[in-house]
């Protein structure tokens, strides 16, 4: 039953509302809202719906306004919407498409064609939602990759630069990993690198808390509303985590098992200058941790 696709219908006539949800309900989860506010009420929320069917004429706001709203979030611009239109009014179709609905309906509905486009439209969003997960993923790893990273970083630098909160960023590089890999086989390496995945995705706790495969044997920790001391501590827990696996690695010039460097910055993002900036910040501490000695944390505090 819960996955059940999640419509919103959006209408101010009542009997529009009853025919559509009549039509709907047995095959999906109906919601309804009878102007503008209440529909974006209803897609800002939590739980957001799959799809929304929007009326274009309503009194105070009408639906270009709604689909212009939809459109200008991140979170909702890709909810596709279809338009609800009256019968004589192409303009209105072309316009609505123009600005980004999907499809439209006509007044009167024709039941069999409302739904036959409202389940095309569901398919399509599944599938793209689908390859979006995909192209946010590593392939080695399952863990997200790092443009999955680069676009958290953007989300969570701008919401941090809002609140004034503290924001940490590690990074991470296994140890004498060429070595590893010269002498165990790169198959052997590919293993280590899904080890060090999953205690990096053990180890972080908040939801918006992410840690994502940087490339090759490098990875990254985004900790939003974290200081320096969290950070820290997350980083040193992570590295004795990773030395505890015990795995045997004979050609490391550190130590007899496999071990990890990591590196971190925090920063105040509302007066830091640039999120990519972090990022450098974050791999010159870890070049630092390397040039030290490796198997160890090195962390600088810019707040
Ligand atoms: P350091 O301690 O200074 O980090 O030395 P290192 O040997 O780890 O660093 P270097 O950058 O010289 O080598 C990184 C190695 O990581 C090179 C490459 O063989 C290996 N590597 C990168 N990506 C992958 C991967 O996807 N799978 C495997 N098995 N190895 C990888
Ligand atoms: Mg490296
Ligand atoms: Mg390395």
């Amino acid at each position: 039953m819960e996955d059940r696709a999640k419509i919103l219908i959006v209408d101010d006539e009542r009997l529009n509302l009853n025919v559509l949800s009549d039509l709907l309900r047995q095959e999906y989860k109906v919601v309804l809202a009878k102007n503008g506010n209440q529909a974006l009420d209803r897609i800002n929320s939590d739980n957001p719906p799959d799809i929304v069917l929007l009326d274009v004429l309503m009194p105070e706001m009408d639906g270009y306004e709604v689909l212009r709203k939809i459109k200008s979030i991140e979170e909702t611009k890709s909810i596709p919407v279809i338009f609800i239109t009256a019968l004589d009014s192409e303009h209105d179709e072309a316009r609505g498409l123009e600005m980004g609905a999907v499809d439209y309906i006509r007044k009167p509905f024709h039941p069999p064609i409302v739904k036959a486009r409202i389940r095309n439209h569901l398919i399509i969003s599944r599938q793209r939602k689908l390859l979006e997960g995909l192209a946010n993923l590593d392939g080695l790893t399952e863990m997200p990759n790092r443009r999955n990273f680069e676009l958290a970083l953007q989300r969570e630098w701008r919401r941090c630069s809002r609140s004034g909160e503290k924001m940490s960023l590690a990074m991470l590089d296994v140890d004498c990993f060429k070595q590893y890999n010269d002498n165990y086989g790169h198959t052997s390496g590919d293993e280590i690198l899904k080890k060090v995945a999953g205690v990096l995705q053990s180890e972080i706790q908040r939801p918006a808390d992410l840690a994502a495969r940087y490339g090759g044997e490098e990875f990254v920790l985004l900790l939003p509303d974290t200081d320096s001391d969290g950070g820290r501590y997350i980083a040193e827990k992570i590295r004795v985590l990773i030395s505890e696996l015990e795995i045997r690695h004979e050609y490391s010039s550190v130590s007899n098992v496999l071990t990890v460097s990591l590196g971190g910055v925090t920063v105040i993002p509302s007066t830091f200058s640039k999120a990519k900036d972090m990022t450098v910040g974050a791999d010159s501490m870890l070049y630092e941790a390397k040039r030290r000695g490796r198997n160890m944390v090195v962390w600088t505090d810019l707040t």
